[in-house]
């Protein structure tokens, strides 16, 4: 592989923008090397300014689902570009989306559209605290929510790659009432709650975890969230940016059949354009701003463009009955066959998988939370990142991710995969 035009570009970037990139962990820092320019791409294959082919295990870090530059979505987008851009005004198509997003998820009355994961996620915990009427929240060490202040307590993704996960800038004050759980482990939370009684309107969790790579939850701890948040008035929010419309079209709530008081969207439901979004029954949405108190707002929320990518995309999959089925079987076989070579190389390991989602983790035993999760060789895993991309095989640039399946991955893709894992263990 040659990554001349790759490396000039990032020489160029680095000068005006911090770092070349304006999102961390695209640097490659937790991998070392220069990171790759995209030209375009198409299905599951990335095609680099060098020219090199790259089948994408990342998919936009999950909005892709159907692979890139999907037909439906495209037309979509462009049909409504040639109408106007933005207006700032009400459009029909906010409404059909947040008709059929109401009617794909289950628990949900109503649904409010932003420009991003993390403005979700925020709005979500500002409506939680504003309903409640209380200040503290409870995360979990290794779960990202995007980069507002109240998250940067221990985050996973890019926060982890970097070892830095209490960025500087965010206040003790707002440190203070960001409550630290352990992943998995419910009596942890028990006990946060016990020391906190009367003050946590919500608990946040990822409930598929996938920025600590992808740790699900063990059998019942959803569960024992949802008990604990009954019995002490807490509102459960459940992350579903990287899990909703992917582990099933009612996302995670669906798959445990765990009730969440609000969820956040964001990657797929955007269909690859900026957009993030968060819902919840009426009594609780019903207190957002013009209806209640609780503000919030967006000069581009609820962008044409941006409905008309997720409108196409949800779309497509509330009409494809086996399109969650079919995904959950290419993971499995991924899984299949690389566990298979992982063995036969002697190499120490733990897949994680959910639906979709899956993650390689270097390291013995289980992986259930970010204390588990650190553990993995990051330098076994740099090797094989740098290895995997020799073989024309993209993986996220850091040992804390998950890989995205899409529905373009052909089962010849995922053997040409299998294969280059053998061929990249050898040289570990
Ligand atoms: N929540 C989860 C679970 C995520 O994985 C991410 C991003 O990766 C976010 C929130 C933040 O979303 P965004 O990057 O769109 O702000």
């Amino acid at each position: 592989m040659i990554y001349k035009r790759s490396s000039a570009l990032f020489a160029e970037a680095e000068k005006v923008i911090p770092g070349g990139v304006n999102s961390p962990v695209r640097a490659f820092k937790g991998v070392g090397g220069t990171p790759i320019f995209v030209k375009e791409a198409k299905g599951a294959y990335l095609y680099d300014e060098d020219g090199n082919r790259l089948i994408d295990y990342i998919n936009s870090w999950g909005p892709m689902i159907l692979g890139h530059a999907y037909a439906p979505v495209v037309n979509a987008v462009v049909e409504k570009a040639k109408k106007g851009t933005s207006f700032g005004m009400p459009t029909e198509i906010e409404t059909q989306i947040a008709e059929l997003a109401v009617s794909m998820v289950p628990n949900i009355d109503k649904i409010r559209f932003v420009n991003s994961g993390t403005e979700a996620c925020m709005s979500a915990v500002r409506l939680a605290r504003g309903y409640t009427g209380k200040d503290k929240i409870i995360k979990f060490a290794g779960c990202y929510h995007g980069h507002s202040d109240s998250f940067l307590i221990q985050a996973g993704s890019g926060a982890s790659t970097f070892g830095t996960p209490n960025s500087p800038g965010v206040t003790k004050g707002t440190a203070k009432d960001t409550l630290l759980a352990r992943y998995n482990d419910i009596e942890n939370v028990k006990g946060l709650i016990d020391a906190n009684k009367n003050e946590i309107a919500c608990i946040i969790i990822e409930p598929v975890a996938g920025n600590m790579g992808c740790i699900p939850p063990k059998d019942g701890f959803l569960k024992g969230l949802r008990d604990l948040c009954d019995a002490n008035d807490i509102l459960l929010v459940f992350d579903e940016v990287m899990t909703g419309f992917r582990l099933a079209k009612g996302g995670a709530q669906q798959l445990f059949n765990i009730h969440a008081d609000i969820v956040c969207f964001g990657k797929v439901i955007g269909g690859g354009l900026p957009v993030g979004a968060f819902a919840a029954k009426n009594e609780i949405m019903n207190h957002l701003a013009p209806l209640g108190p609780v503000y919030q707002a967006g000069t581009l929320s609820g962008n044409p463009l941006a409905m008309a990518a997720g409108l196409a995309m949800l779309t497509e999959l509330n009409n494809d009955a086996e399109i969650f089925n079919r995904l959950a079987k290419k993971t499995e076989y991924l899984h299949q066959g690389v566990s298979k070579v992982l063995i036969e190389n002697n190499i120490t390991h733990t897949i994680n998988r959910t639906g979709s989602m899956i993650s390689v983790h270097f390291d013995e035993g289980h992986v259930v939370d970010f204390e588990t999760a650190a553990k993995g060789n990051n330098d076994t895993f740099k090797k094989f990142f740098h290895g995997m991309l020799h073989e024309g095989v993209y993986i996220a640039p850091s040992a804390f991710e998950t890989w995205f399946i899409t529905d373009a991955l052909s089962y010849e893709d995922l053997d040409f995969t299998i294969a280059a894992v053998n061929t990249v263990l050898k040289t570990l």
